[in-house]
């Protein structure tokens, strides 16, 4: 089945992202543009900024933009900040101040400077007084369900408020008393005066300040007034000399007001509103930023809007932010995404400005192959069945060494102990084997890996037929360096020793939706319904004691299994907890 896909959408399937990879220097059209900018001189390098408003935990939507945005000034030699857009009090918390820091860093970026919108309040109100004395912005009365009203729609034009022509004298006087807390929520408005009859809705006299006496998580209780999202953002832009603006395509309708606030504000010719940030140390770049707009990141089989992730959380449909199925930063990289597999997605997907859904299984393609170059190679068994090799004698121990990586010699090697009794992978055996079936049966030769050959003589089976433990022989002429080594067996199965493996917790999760588009909500249906039941499921398994000997977040390929973390929280060298990241192959592929 293929995902379901609204018209003007296309889908991206694993194998047409070769482009982005392949080519040497990226080709966007944004750093295109940045190219032009600087051959033309506009710019003697650019600055940009990420921008994240400090409501929630950042998910993998937002790697796309902080690649971008930190990628961009990297490669060209400019530098980015990573600016709060914390206009917003009511929803803003300091939780998610550092937790968007930490992920950020951890993403492998750094800023030039850490702001806020709120550095800029002061600066902004200087602004809006500039605005009224111009006569570009008015006191409005109207209520915020009569401002509805009189805005509109997308076929009539908007009505003038009844307010729209006081004098700049009242509407400064009303602009101080707004400042000065004089009237309550809601009460009034400050309006840019634009035009009621724009055929772009965001330029019919939006409002740029509003009346919220709500504690501020960096300001306090010092503004009862908070400036709106479109104003504040565009200034902050200027006032930092961002050069290149990148936001996602749902802003394209709003860079006409963008424009508009930075020209009317003008702060490259009105330093005198940048006063109050030299008193406070913060350097001034006035210049006027260009806004750029390209399309989100969306994944199927994934809800991205903050919103969902909020009650996910809050419902305990998750276990917490850093759930291992969550999309958020902190989510995979708990899952064991690593910052360069998340790169490699981007890079991968390309910015463009067409809106795309990528498959979920591209995301894993990036976390293999990034794992396949890096993670040590280790045996764990995860459904275990007991092998006792009869020939061998009782208390018999002898150390293997062992390559970490096949691929890669630079990873050295290991001692495994190898000893009389072994735990194998119940599936690896079967009393009575489907076509085709290379593992061992009762009766048959297998590879044990890097140790040689057994064969199966008996099938111990409890009161109930049910399998207890195998026992076996081990061909002494197959072992490591003997002539033998190399006969031929249809099957390798990797194993580890019982008396010297460490019992851990082994955490299988998959995809945390069970359909492609979650936010798919006909039939009365919305993302709750469409929740993987088997998104989860933890077993006891056993690893070698070189796995369980390992600092959390180490990730390993556990041979023939899967990809595998410690975890970042739980794991402990005595009583290890892996998490597994992804599958050795894509096992979705088939299920659609
Ligand atoms: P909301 O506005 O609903 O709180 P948001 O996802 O827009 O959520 P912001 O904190 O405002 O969150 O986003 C910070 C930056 O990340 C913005 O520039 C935004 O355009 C970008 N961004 C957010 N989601 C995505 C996405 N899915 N793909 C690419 N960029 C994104
Ligand atoms: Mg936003």
């Amino acid at each position: 089945m293929a995902a379901p896909t609204p018209p003007n959408v296309t889908s991206v399937t694993p194998d047409q992202h070769t482009e982005a990879g392949a080519a040497p220097g990226k080709q966007d059209f944004i750093r295109q543009i940045v190219r032009d900018d600087l051959a033309q001189g506009r710019h003697t390098a650019p600055r940009t900024r990420f921008p994240p408003e400090p409501n929630g935990y950042l998910h993998i939507g937002h790697a796309k933009a902080i690649c971008l945005d930190f990628g961009i000034a990297a490669e060209f030699g400019g530098v980015c900040n990573l600016r709060f857009d914390d206009t917003n009090p009511a929803k803003e918390d300091p939780e998610y101040v550092q937790a968007i820091q930490d992920d950020v860093r951890w993403l492998g970026f750094d800023w030039a400077e850490l702001r806020h919108a709120s550095d800029y309040f002061e600066v902004l109100y200087l602004a809006a007084e500039k605005l009224v004395r111009q006569g570009d912005a008015f006191v409005c009365d109207l209520s915020a369900e009569q401002v509805r009203e009189y805005r509109g729609s997308l076929t009539t034009p908007g009505r003038n408020s009844p307010y729209r022509d006081r004098s700049v004298e009242e509407n400064l006087d009303l602009l101080r008393r707004m400042r000065a807390g004089e009237f309550a929520d809601g009460a009034r408005t400050l309006r840019a005066k634009i035009d009621m009859a724009s055929g772009n809705i965001n330029m019919r006299d939006p409002a740029l300040y509003r009346i919220k006496k709500v504690a501020h998580q960096n300001t306090g209780d010092a503004w009862p007034i908070y400036p709106m999202y479109d104003y504040a953002h565009s200034l902050s832009d200027a006032v930092e000399g961002i050069t290149h603006s990148l936001c996602t395509l749902e802003f394209e309708d709003h860079r006409p007001l963008y424009d508009w606030c930075v020209d009317k504000v003008d702060l490259a010719h009105s330093p005198e509103l940048l006063a109050p940030l030299l008193a406070r140390g913060l350097p001034n770049q006035a210049a006027k930023p260009r806004q750029i707009e390209f399309s989100r990141l969306n994944i199927n089989y994934t809800v991205m809007s903050k919103r969902k992730l909020v009650a996910m959380v809050g419902d305990g449909l998750v276990d917490g932010w850093d759930d291992p199925r969550m999309p958020t930063l902190q989510g995979l990289r708990r899952r064991g995404y690593t910052p360069a597999s998340l790169r490699l997605l981007v890079d991968r997907v390309g910015i463009s400005k067409q809106n795309s859904v990528i498959d979920f299984s591209v995301l894993e393609g990036c976390l293999r192959d990034d794992l396949d170059a890096h993670a040590p190679r280790r045996m764990a068994v995860i459904d275990p069945l007991k092998l006792v090799l009869t020939n061998l004698p009782e208390g018999h121990v002898e150390t293997l060494t062992f390559s970490n990586h096949p691929k890669d010699e630079s990873f050295g090697t290991r001692e495994v102990p190898f000893s009389r009794e072994l735990w194998i992978e119940l599936e690896d055996f079967a009393e009575v084997p489907p076509k085709g079936w290379k593992r061992l049966v009762p009766g048959g030769d297998v590879r044990l890996r890097g140790a040689g050959i057994i064969r199966c003589d008996e099938v111990v089976k409890d009161g109930d037929g049910n399998i207890v433990e195998l026992r076996g022989t081990l061909d002494p002429e197959s072992r490591p360096g003997m002539e033998g080594a190399n006969r031929k067996v249809k099957g390798t199965i990797h194993w580890v020793s019982a008396a010297h493996a460490v019992a851990a917790e082994i955490r299988l999760y998959d995809r945390l939706f069970s359909v492609a588009d979650p936010d798919d909500e006909s039939e009365g249906k919305t993302y709750r319904d469409h929740l993987n039941p088997e998104s989860h499921r933890t077993v006891r398994g056993w690893v070698e004691p070189a796995a369980a000997a390992t600092a959390p977040e180490t990730a390993f390929q556990f041979e023939r299994i899967g990809y595998f973390v410690a975890d970042r929280r739980e794991h402990r060298a005595d009583s290890p907890v892996f998490n597994r990241s992804v599958t050795l192959r894509d096992t979705w592929a088939t299920k659609d």
